[in-house]
């Protein structure tokens, strides 16, 4: 029976990062990320980079400092969206992608909500700037299911922020190690990189990065990915075709595959058709 139940390199579950606000901490948290092969998306609001004073993320970094990870938007100047009338929630949006997109270098396809707001509208605008997915701040630790429909995308739950992670992590960790019955899934933490610097909060630098240094132990079963390779995967596993009588199956998107089929992991390359036996 083929399940689309694998990531890439057949791995069985996926780890996600999403960092707000372009804080000067986003410096320090990227270096983390890179040191235990880790990716994060962040989103960025671009009416903070329209000039160069302060100590936030500038312009001229988002090319160098963040690659291999997903530069996403946050709406111009951080608003309430849901309060504002849909042509300026576009503009919101497409603005952070006119001014990003140049010094990123990628085209940008994702946003983070500011204050995890928005409206029916939103998503309209959302659609007319070109963006696929929208992560609120809601918590959804119960589930490592990862969305599966657009509107899913479109209001993406993470499973935890990072100072409430510490259980999830737990049971994450334990599925990859000691539950081979299970479905697999996705792990997805969320938070702002300064509050890792914030005498107030649970979780500082230190228990952050032992967090990491335990999902980095398990990456022989964990995907590392932004959200928009995540987003990616997800629609070209639901893009496969498969003969009528189950045996070839066909991979129209540039992204390679894999399924199960019993005990067995298939890959589907990009472009390609598989048979299976
Ligand atoms: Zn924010």
């Amino acid at each position: 029976m083929i399940l689309f139940d694998r990531y890439p390199g057949g791995k069985k579950y996926a780890c996600t990062f999403s960092y707000d606000d372009g804080c000067k901490q986003d410096r320090r948290l990227v270096e983390l990320f890179n040191k235990y092969g880790m990716k994060c998306t962040f989103n960025m609001f671009s009416g903070s980079m329209m000039s160069d004073s302060g100590e936030g993320i500038k312009k001229h970094e988002l090319s160098t400092l963040f690659a291999g990870h997903e530069i996403a938007a946050h709406a111009h100047n951080h608003p309430h969206l849901e309060r504002m009338p849909l042509a300026a929630q576009y503009d919101q949006i497409i603005k952070d992608r006119q001014i990003l997109e140049p010094h990123y270098g990628k085209i940008i396809r994702g946003m983070a909500y500011p204050f995890g707001t928005y409206s029916e509208d939103t998503f309209t605008a959302m659609k007319t700037a070109g963006i696929v997915y929208g992560r609120t701040v809601a918590s959804n630790p119960s589930t490592f299911a990862p969305p599966a429909t657009d509107t899913e995308f479109l209001t993406w739950a993470p499973t935890t922020h990072h100072n409430e992670a510490a259980m999830p992590v737990k049971r994450f960790i334990y599925n990859v190690e000691k539950a081979p019955w299970r479905a697999g899934g996705l792990l997805y933490i969320w938070g702002h990189a300064y509050e890792f610097d914030n005498e107030a909060s649970p979780v500082k630098w230190e228990q952050f990065e032992e967090m990491l240094a335990s999902l980095a132990a398990r990456s022989y079963d964990i995907w590392f990915a932004t959200n928009i390779e995540i987003y990616d995967y997800i629609k070209a596993t639901q893009a496969i075709r498969i003969s009528a009588d189950g045996k070839m199956l066909y991979n129209p998107t540039d992204t390679d595959v894999w399924v199960s089929n019993g005990a067995e992991n298939v890959k589907i390359p990009a472009a390609q058709s598989v048979i299976i036996e």
